[in-house]
């Protein structure tokens, strides 16, 4: 039995089969699926698909991609519509929330403006997490400096603590540390079954089996030998029994094990 922790069942790709896909994950195994959502409307997308299927529960967030929502909205609207999703039986986390300052093509580079408005929105979500008492999917890319270091001092400046995953793990070990310090989750994904990625596979042989979680980020980082297809929660076993290779465990070990880590987080 796993449980994927972040899958986008809610993003288009989806759209013409999503009972299918909610069945095949059934089938092999899938005992629940958290459905993070990116924005307002995919937000309220998992919360939907949540409230229609008993084993999907939603996390509900705009992710740094889409900080343009936050500036053009204005924080107040952003609050009132992501309060309202909030409140929903099972929305289980905020998320996903971070810093991205990857270079993607065909997108411009990320502008100091840019940085500065994808600060101002995590810190916004992270208060919001706070005070509603829930967990965070965190994503991060080519940001782990600048995103550590604003979770630690809005720990310090409100004293309370946070609940979290580091989703899609992709720092460097001194990030891996820290995260594993602050008492946080590292999610993999099928991207560490990928050849070129070594520097991925050492870094899940130094983190602690009660740490790590099981995710897909369906549609995408499909696992060897499906990379290129089409992501789906039914795959996830892939990305389990890497780690179960490289940790020198069962896969049903692993399957066990992260299943706990996430009814701890997410509180399912
Ligand atoms: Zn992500
Ligand atoms: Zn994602």
């Amino acid at each position: 039995m796993f449980i994927d922790t972040h899958a986008h069942l809610n993003f288009k790709a989806y759209n013409k089969n999503l009972e299918e896909v909610i069945d095949k994950a059934k089938k092999a195994g899938i005992e629940k699926i958290i459905i993070p959502g990116a924005k307002i409307d995919s937000s309220r997308k998992a919360v939907e698909i949540s409230q229609k299927y008993t084993d999907c529960f939603a996390t509900i967030g705009i992710h740094p991609h889409h900080v343009d929502e936050f500036t053009n909205l204005g924080e107040r609207n952003v609050e009132e519509e992501l309060n309202l999703l909030i409140k929903k039986e099972k929305t289980v986390a905020i998320g996903e929330i971070g810093l991205d300052y990857h270079e993607y093509k065909d997108y411009p580079p990320v502008s100091e403006e840019n940085k500065k408005n994808q600060k101002q929105l995590l810190l916004f979500q992270i208060e919001l997490a706070q005070k509603s008492d829930l967990p965070i999917i965190f994503h991060c890319r080519d940001a782990q400096d600048d995103q550590l270091e604003l979770i630690q001092s809005c720990i310090q400046a409100t004293q309370k603590d946070i609940r979290a995953v580091f989703h899609c793990f992709g720092g460097e070990k001194k990030h891996l540390k820290k995260v594993i310090s602050l008492g946080f989750f590292v999610g993999f994904d099928g991207n560490i079954t990928y050849p070129e990625n070594i520097h991925l596979r050492n870094l899940i042989s130094y983190a602690p089996l009660d740490r790590i979680l099981l995710e897909t980020d369906s549609p995408y980082l499909t696992p060897m030998p499906f990379r290129g297809k089409r992501n789906d929660p039914s795959l996830i076993a892939y990305v389990a029994s890497c780690i179960a290779n490289l940790h020198h465990k069962s896969i049903e070990e692993i399957a066990k094990t992260t299943l706990q880590n996430a009814i701890k987080l997410f509180l399912l």
